[in-house]
């Protein structure tokens, strides 16, 4: 993998005196993998943990979990010159119906934290499917793995008896492979980051797209795990992902690096019958912060994960942009959610054009991929 270091020039910086970016470090993975994954996020209807834990994870979790990240506001971000936030008071008297009114927010500078909440519906633009797209999802694919049926490739039971048909799907799934890039939606989080709007992004997916996209790890909660992070199953010794990289994509099973210890070491990804994330109850405490929520590509369905949205208060705009309706937006809308459904990709594009962020949209991603695409493709 490669490191390549981007630094914008001073004199590309964009109208409205709106700095976009001074020094971008871009992760970029030049190696060219063979395989196709058809897969990469991790939803289930189905699926026992995300249901069966999900209360006693909370409060295990807000007992154990000591949040103290320091906030963090990069040198090159400018604040919001405006504070009118929601939470003193100004919020009432906004009218929020629609998604214009909720661009001119922007535009007035009076939002200053952003939560993002996402799901597998911003991947797929990139061509990565959902795991239940009939067809194409990873569910659909797995009869190749002859595993007895298909959740077993993430039941961690069963992975600590057959840990061989993950291993093989992550050989596929390896974010750094490049066989996927982020798309215009990743990269307009990636502007709420460099804005210093982003609070935090919780995904779904573990297809690591976000990190490609310029997306630091610290404004990340990846609920459902990462590949970027890798533990031993026996001694919890930690390393990074790359670090067994090499023996996934030859057929191998990583093993411990201790000497002591003969343990296999698996992907932090999080399977059926494990927690979700220590960092995943940061939400506790980024929801009330919050000035506004954008859910992007998701159901809504797989909790606890879905209900996080539910948390913050009232007064705050949620907004969704989903092809669907879903969730809370479509039975229990609060007044000042707004429904942007349809094609995501488009309406993405329409909404950034509506704060008048178009052009900052397209030196990201020129910068980032080499050439504007609003669905940027591996580079061969
Ligand atoms: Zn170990």
């Amino acid at each position: 993998m490669m490191l390549r270091r981007t630094v914008m020039s001073a004199t590309s910086r964009l109208k409205e005196g709106k700095s976009l970016l001074t020094d971008t470090v871009t992760a970029r993975n030049t190696t060219n993998g063979n395989t196709k994954a058809q897969i990469r996020t991790f939803q289930s209807k189905s699926s026992p943990i995300y249901k069966t834990q999900s209360e006693t994870s909370l409060v295990s979790g807000f007992r154990n979990l000591g949040i103290r990240e320091k906030p963090k506001q990069s040198t090159n971000h400018k604040p919001p010159t405006t504070r009118r936030g929601f939470c003193t008071g100004n919020s009432g008297r906004l009218n929020i119906r629609s998604l214009q009114d909720v661009a001119n927010i922007f535009k007035q500078n009076q939002i200053e934290n952003v939560v993002v909440v996402a799901g597998a519906g911003i991947s797929t633009p990139s061509g990565i499917p959902d795991f239940r797209t009939p067809g194409t999802g990873l569910y659909d694919n797995l009869q190749q793995y002859q595993i007895p049926y298909p959740e077993a490739i993430f039941d961690i039971d069963y992975f600590h008896r057959n840990p061989k048909p993950f291993f093989t799907l992550a050989k596929e799934l390896f974010p750094s492979l490049g066989n996927y890039r982020p798309n215009y939606i990743h990269y307009f989080v990636r502007v709420l980051y460099e804005k210093g709007l982003l609070l935090r992004m919780y995904t779904q997916n573990i297809d690591g797209l976000e990190r490609l996209a310029g997306i630091p790890a610290s404004k990340l909660v990846e609920a459902h795990g990462t590949f970027a992070t890798a533990t031993c199953t026996l001694c919890g010794y930690k390393c990074d992902g790359d670090d067994i990289k090499d023996r996934i994509l030859n057929d191998n099973i990583p093993k411990c690096k201790k000497t002591s210890c003969s343990g296999m070491v698996k992907p932090d990804i999080v399977f059926f019958g494990e927690d979700l994330p220590r960092k995943f109850y940061y939400h506790l405490r980024d929801m009330l912060q919050a000035d506004m929520v954008l859910v992007m590509g998701t159901s809504l369905e797989v909790q606890p994960f879905a209900g996080i949205i539910d948390s913050v208060r009232w007064q705050v705009p949620r907004i969704l942009f989903n092809r669907d309706v879903v969730g809370p937006f479509r039975h229990h809308r609060r007044t000042k959610d707004v429904v942007a459904d349809g094609d995501i990709l488009q309406t993405m594009q329409k909404f950034a054009t509506m704060i008048g962020w178009s052009d900052e949209m397209v030196e990201i991603i020129t910068q980032s991929e080499g050439s504007y695409n609003v669905t940027p493709r591996r580079k061969m």
